[in-house]
């Protein structure tokens, strides 16, 4: 079966008391093993898709359905949803002053861990898995034994969420814009951290802007989103031809 199929997805935002329709009928399946992108327009419902996946109680399902590995995700809770793999890069990584980074890591790695029944990391167990993976990522060592994000470069804090991603090992990885602001050696953090998961039980969902994001991930399809809709599929080109024609010529095409 499909990894991720979603059919017909529809939800809403409370707007001060009333229902606003943000997504308006989302088809999108992710077989196993592929990384999509999601390009599109402000306002096209980019971030609502990623929250209503990883279960943020404030939009409201009012139609269609999400499986993922053949269980009906809407029904699970945001723990259950982590547990069985799926992942949701933040898109502003907060700094965390007086909390050691090894630490943290370890309590949301360890929270994930425990959910899916598997043995929790103690400290020196933790700290050498940790190294392990920072080296892979070319991610000084020393930022484990700093404060969380605090004093981080834009490409640092980058890193330490492609670590935090490795270590919990997901099956699905959602990254909303992961890469606003960044220059292009962050951009090639994120993309070489997604490649680095890259596995036949993998799979990720990019939300990006960047064109150039893609061309170091080399996405397998690429999705067009505005105003709730996926309004085109196809390959890597397709963002090349965004970056060249802009989103105007999709959005008169589906009008
Ligand atoms: P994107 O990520 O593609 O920029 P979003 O999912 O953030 O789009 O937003 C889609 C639409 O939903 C926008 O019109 C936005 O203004 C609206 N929206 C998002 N959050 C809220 C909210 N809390 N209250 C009202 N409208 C919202
Ligand atoms: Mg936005
Ligand atoms: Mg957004």
């Amino acid at each position: 079966s499909d990894f991720l199929r979603i059919e017909g997805l529809e939800a809403s935002i409370d707007d001060n008391g009333s229902p606003k329709p943000i997504l308006k009928g989302i088809d999108l399946v992710i077989p196993a093993g592929e990384v999509h992108a999601i390009m599109g327009p402000n306002g096209s419902g980019k971030s609502t898709l990623s929250y209503v996946l990883a279960g943020r109680e404030d939009y409201e399902v009012t139609g269609g359905s999400v499986s993922f590995k053949g269980q009906d995700l809407l029904a699970m809770e945001p723990e259950e949803r982590a547990a069985a793999g799926v992942f949701l890069a933040f898109q502003a990584p907060v700094e965390l002053p007086g909390v050691n980074n090894a630490n943290f890591l370890r309590t949301a790695v360890n929270a994930v861990r425990r959910a899916r029944g598997e043995e929790e990391y103690d400290a020196v167990q933790f700290l050498k898995a940790a190294r392990t993976k920072a080296k892979a990522l070319s991610m000084p060592e020393d930022l484990l034994k700093r404060n969380v994000n605090v004093g981080f470069s834009g490409g640092e804090k980058k890193r330490n969420e492609v670590l935090q991603m490795a270590m919990l090992n997901p099956s699905l990885a959602i990254l909303d814009e992961t890469d606003s602001g960044l220059d292009i050696d962050a951009l090639r953090i994120v993309a070489e951290g997604v490649n680095a998961l890259r596995s036949p039980s993998f799979s990720a969902l990019v939300i990006t802007h960047h064109q150039r994001l893609l061309d170091y991930l080399v996405p397998d399809k690429v999705h067009v989103m505005a105003r709730g809709r996926i309004l085109r599929t196809g390959g890597p080109e397709l963002a090349h031809q965004l970056e060249a024609e802009g989103y105007a010529s999709f959005l008169a095409e589906a009008a």
